[in-house]
């Protein structure tokens, strides 16, 4: 029970298929009590079909994270309702089709703020929120892709918005380490998923792993969550500001 008398926020979920649900599952095996977000009233139809799976209820909370007074409402709803906050899981993205496909060049303006706010802003819209209820410190932590440091075929402004969401960890990292609060990354390997299918030739991208990777295989959404859940619970007290890739291996191969 590494999460026993915690309390854990988990955004992003969208489905069964999420990154987030199965964060969501390990964080509630391990005994945390656990508030969910999700964007809007479909998406709430399809949290509903699954939540029956966790071992109690959640807390489900609306939130879309381009407002901010939906990130601060989300969080006072958790405050109200668990009076703390012990981790925060983000694993939200979002880019315009069109530009997860072509050329990066030609992204519009438009499409490059959007995918940025979505992405990666967001991230600090539920930190500055969630900060004043990790009384006690904690995990925070912000799924992300290679795609950041390399240039990935049509992952492009994807691509940008990681690299930005990166070093945003670091910059919360390094002002949030004094009252205990960690914050990390999972840079996780091709998953299929909702958010997935909208990468052109996304099945490429899980062939190249499979075939390059020191695992020679692809990650199950388990292996990812078992990671975020380690990144949340005490026994990573020691880490902050830290990229952990949890990719069978992809990135350290050479040639
Ligand atoms: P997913 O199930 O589609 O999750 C993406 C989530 O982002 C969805 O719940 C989506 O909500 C949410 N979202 C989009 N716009 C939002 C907004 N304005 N406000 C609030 N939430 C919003 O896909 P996933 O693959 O699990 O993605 C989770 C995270 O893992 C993302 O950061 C992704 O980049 C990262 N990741 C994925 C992979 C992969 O191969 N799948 C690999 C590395 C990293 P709706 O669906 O309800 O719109």
């Amino acid at each position: 029970m590494l999460m026993q008398d915690k309390v854990s926020l988990v955004t992003g979920v969208a489905n069964h298929r999420s990154i987030a649900w199965s964060i969501a599952r390990a964080l509630d095996r391990e005994g945390s009590r656990l508030a969910i977000s999700y964007l809007g009233e479909r998406e709430r139809e399809g949290i509903d079909r699954i939540v029956g799976e966790l071992s109690r209820p959640p807390l489900l909370v609306p939130c879309d994270v381009t407002r901010s007074e939906s990130v601060d409402e989300t969080l006072a709803a958790v405050g109200n309702e668990f009076g703390r906050l012990d981790s925060l899981v983000h694993a939200i993205a979002f880019a315009r089709r069109e530009d997860l496909e072509g050329r990066y060049t030609d992204t519009s303006r438009d499409g490059y703020h959007l995918a940025l706010d979505v992405s990666a802003y967001s991230l600090n819209a539920l930190v500055r929120a969630a900060e004043p209820l990790m009384i006690d410190g904690g995990g925070i932590v912000a799924l992300t892709f290679l795609g950041s440091e390399r240039a990935c075929r049509n992952y492009n402004v994807m691509g940008v918005a990681k690299a930005a969401l990166e070093s945003g960890i670091r910059y919360l990292a390094s002002e949030l380490g004094a009252k205990g609060i960690r914050v990390n990354g999972l840079s996780a390997g091709p998953v299929r998923t909702l958010a997935a299918r909208g990468i052109k030739d996304f099945p490429a991208m899980l062939r190249a792993h499979e075939e390059r990777a020191a695992l020679r295989r692809n990650l199950t959404v388990e292996e990812v969550a078992n990671a975020a859940l380690f990144l949340c619970s005490p026994w990573s007290s020691g880490i902050t500001g830290e990229i952990i890739y949890v990719d069978g291996g992809y990135r350290m191969m050479g040639g």
